[in-house]
């Protein structure tokens, strides 16, 4: 046993070992997984985390520049308005106008936020206490009250869990949404790969949540759940295959690139396979919608 679970309580025990892959630093890694609710946390974080976020460190790339017209300006408002965002940002749809207050927490320098400036939401920011200074990208929260808080696969770099989504909470009317997207430890791929799995990624990954561990951890902070999807890509095979054999994810290579660890026909087969898992609630990501409800 490795003390309580931080979100329910049970008891974690001892499940897997596994080293530093991406940048292929090494070291062993163990992770408990909680009786109770299924999440997995790591039992032996490093006390300095830095050395494993090196430069080239993907949520670090400089963010692409904004640049718009007027005219343009208006007519990507007005899309906002009557509900027509693109397709990948479908699910704001409805929950957000275009002078809605927007914070991607975990920004990085800010990819996600240009995406939405480009969209004409002028008071999207992003917040990342370790990002290099970006154009829309700050250290602190902004004052309350935030319309719609996104978490792209930045929760699970995060130890103190319950004091950020409390933090969260309370710069949030009651109606304001929350959106989560993260790993999942109930996924194929988790089960299948196990220390292999391309999204345990120790030792970033501090905490890999189930959707039910996660549920918990945002009930507590005064969180409804309002839906929930899978997003998994073929990412979880073609990565996980790439550590199965020992290689790092800069050893990815298709026929047309450097001429093949995996054919088209294969990539092509990861993609459909991950829309199967998806579809049955078993992908190795997903989106979790939340709303603030009544404190
Ligand atoms: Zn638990």
């Amino acid at each position: 046993m490795a003390g309580p679970c931080t979100i329910c309580g049970q008891g974690v025990v001892p499940a897997l070992t596994a080293p530093e892959r991406m940048f292929g630093l090494g070291g062993a890694f163990t992770y408990g997984r909680c009786v109770g609710c299924g999440l997995l946390l790591l039992l032996d974080p490093p006390d300095d985390l830095a050395p494993f976020y090196p430069l080239g460190y993907y949520a670090f790339e400089p963010p692409p520049r904004v640049t718009r017209g007027r005219i343009d300006r208006c007519l990507r408002r007005n899309r906002v308005r009557f509900r027509r965002l693109p397709k990948r940002l479908g699910w704001m749809n409805g929950l957000i106008g275009p002078d809605s207050r927007i914070v991607d927490y975990g920004s990085g320098t800010g990819s996600f936020v240009a995406d939405l400036r480009r969209q004409g939401l002028d008071r999207a920011v992003g917040v990342d206490a370790f990002a290099p200074a970006g154009p829309y990208v700050q250290r602190e929260l902004p004052p309350p009250p935030i319309d719609l808080v996104t978490m792209h696969h930045s929760l699970e770099h995060i130890r103190d869990q319950p004091a950020i989504v409390r933090r969260l909470s309370e710069h949030q009317p009651v109606g304001g949404h929350l959106l989560i997207r993260t790993p999942l430890a109930d996924s194929f791929a988790a089960e299948e790969y196990g220390p292999d799995w391309v999204q345990l990624d120790p030792p970033r990954h501090l905490v890999v949540h189930t959707p039910t561990s996660l549920r918990r951890l945002l009930e507590s902070a005064g969180y409804t759940l309002v839906r929930h999807w899978r997003d998994s890509t073929g990412f979880q095979f073609w990565g996980s295959e790439l550590y199965r054999r020992g290689l790092t994810l800069a050893d990815f290579r298709t026929p047309a690139h450097d001429g093949g660890l995996f054919s088209a026909e294969q990539l092509h087969a990861f993609e459909a396979r991950a829309a199967e898992l998806n579809a049955a609630d078993r992908g190795d990501q997903g989106c979790f919608l939340f709303r603030r409800s009544a404190r």
